[in-house]
């Protein structure tokens, strides 16, 4: 998925929509009158959002609300979803591997009174959302890593599975030939499903899940998969979760920002920009080389979602209009 498509690929399922509206504008392409923010100000319950286009896991995720499920059941599901599929290639199995030739997953998920699990570089299972629901529910834990989690997935009953497609291997020979062994930071080739729901009962819970940066080095951990930075519920509030750069994401904490933004009283949309003008002020010149989104749900349904690109669209359409501005005044003066 080419992060420059974000903007027409996040979802948001509401009433009898079903992962219908782009609610994430993220392109790259010069003309900014072809950026559009959709946040949605009228409350909407049940709700599911998801970053990028991902229409089939947010219909998942809808059918289980619409059957009275619960927040946590339909983002889990959701999730699994995107996992199972090997054309995507930044989720579950089918995703890129380490710069070794492994794949190695992030996830969390995060329920209504604050619980939490997670799961970091877990290789042979592709449902890491489950894995991590699994965390929280049944151990005293809140994150699991590698090789440990992957015990504890067996002891669970998750099966063992080559998560490597044949689609993914090639890609990592490809990079083989040129990268001379050096994790590299770029916009492409990473993503992660966030996705927020609130069931019918008003109760709000999310989940992410990625395989991370391709071809990262062996052991690296990025935001999906730690509170607060992939992903923040607070169900008196509302959520937030991420995606993009991860080592940006960790350093701002963004989600739990987002869902404190929330608290003080901004929208979603509000605080979702808030937050990516902080990644992009800790970052001095380097956000031109990175990507990061957000989407943000509050209680009373209403969404938000901002990504640097937006932002620096932003600032070339307004540095644009001042110029415009000038010479006009300029011409009559
Ligand atoms: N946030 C993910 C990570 O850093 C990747 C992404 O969403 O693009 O692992």
């Amino acid at each position: 998925m080419k992060r420059r498509n974000f903007l027409k690929k996040a979802t948001v399922s509401g009433l009898s929509i079903v992962a219908v509206n782009s609610l994430l504008s993220c392109d790259t392409v010069a003309n900014p009158a072809k950026q559009s923010i959709v946040p949605i100000k009228t409350a909407i319950i049940p709700i599911v959002i998801a970053t990028w286009r991902v229409s089939n896991a947010t219909a998942k995720a809808w059918e289980v609300l619409q059957d009275n499920g619960s927040s946590l059941d339909a983002v889990e599901q959701g999730c699994r979803l995107e996992e199972a599929d090997v054309s995507n290639q930044s989720v579950g199995k089918g995703g890129l591997p380490d710069r070794d030739g492994n794949v190695t997953l992030d996830a969390c998920i995060m329920n209504k009174e604050g619980n939490y699990g997670a799961v970091t570089s877990v290789q042979n299972i592709t449902h890491v959302v489950s894995l991590a629901r699994k965390v929280m529910e049944e151990t005293p834990h809140v994150i699991l890593t590698g090789n440990g989690a992957e015990k504890f997935a067996y002891e669970q009953g998750f099966e063992k599975e080559n998560l490597l497609t044949d689609n993914a291997k090639k890609a990592w020979e490809i990079w083989k030939e040129t990268a001379q062994y050096k994790p590299i930071i770029n916009i492409e080739n990473h993503d992660t499903i966030g996705m927020l729901a609130i069931d019918k009962k008003g109760d709000i819970a999310g989940a992410c899940t990625t395989s991370g940066l391709s071809y990262k080095m062996a052991g690296r951990v990025g935001d999906s998969a730690i509170i607060g930075s992939g992903l923040f519920i607070d169900n008196e509030v509302g959520g937030a979760t991420a995606t993009g750069m991860g080592e940006e994401v960790l350093k701002t904490v963004a989600s739990f920002l987002i869902v404190e933004l929330m608290r003080q009283g901004k929208s979603p949309q509000e605080a979702c920009e808030a937050a990516v003008k902080r990644v992009v002020k800790g970052s001095g010149e380097r956000y031109k080389d990175f990507q990061v989104g957000f989407i943000a749900l509050n209680k009373a349904g209403e969404t938000g979602s901002y990504c640097i690109h937006e932002w620096f669209n932003y600032q070339i359409a307004t540095e644009n209009k001042n110029k415009n501005y000038k010479s006009n005044y300029y011409n009559k003066a």
